[in-house]
């Protein structure tokens, strides 16, 4: 079947604005929900593991793949390091008879969505605001004064983009943020 005759979820956001644990609160609830596990080059964080949270790329390795044309979607996400969501892998979820959830950046997200426009659904986490966003990231403990500064700069950039998505949740509670977007989803889904 053609790429574009099945459905996904995409779920973006400015790091830190806490799509990864509305992901996480989804893919827990829904087994029909399954993540789509992106390329990157960049190194694993403590507890990462190979082919679990990313399947990790060299960056001559992510470019052969370029080449081939095995990306749906890729991005020098931040300088220096790829992401990119493989063909083979929205393939490998939807064999299973699942529903792939992207966890992308906001360009990525852009791309996709535009390949998959009737079907998918696209959702933008936005945090409170960028002061809320330094905190988080702050708590999170994984930012270099230099990554936070470029991740915060970046995160005002994105927010400009939030109404090019189908469905726009301020993540102000993450229970609440977490019901709505389990909302749309079921929506869009017919479930
Ligand atoms: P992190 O390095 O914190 O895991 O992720 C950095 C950013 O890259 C996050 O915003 C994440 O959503 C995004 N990202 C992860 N996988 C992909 C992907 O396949 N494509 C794109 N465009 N962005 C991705």
């Amino acid at each position: 079947m053609p790429l574009s005759n099945q459905k996904l979820i995409i779920i973006t956001a400015p790091s830190g604005a806490g799509k990864t644990s509305i992901t996480r609160f989804l893919l827990n609830k829904y087994p029909r929900l399954s993540f789509s596990i992106s390329a990157a080059t960049r190194k694993p964080r403590a507890g990462e593991q190979d082919g679990v949270q990313y399947h990790f790329l060299s960056e001559e390795q992510f470019r052969a793949k370029i080449e081939a044309g095995e990306f749906v979607e890729w991005e020098m996400v931040y300088e220096g390091s790829y992401y990119g969501t493989l063909k083979s892998e929205l393939q490998r979820i939807w064999d299973a008879g699942k529903v792939p959830v992207l966890d992308i950046d906001v360009k990525g997200a852009i791309h996709i969505q535009q390949q998959f426009s009737g079907n998918s659904l696209s959702i933008f986490i936005e945090p409170p605001s960028v002061e809320e966003l330094k905190k988080r990231l702050e708590s999170r403990g994984t930012e270099t004064a230099e990554s936070m500064a470029t991740r915060l700069s970046k995160a005002s950039y994105e927010m400009s983009f939030s109404h090019q998505f189908n469905k726009t949740i301020i993540n102000r509670d993450l229970d609440l943020a977490c019901l709505e977007t389990e909302k749309a989803i079921k929506e869009f889904l017919g479930w």
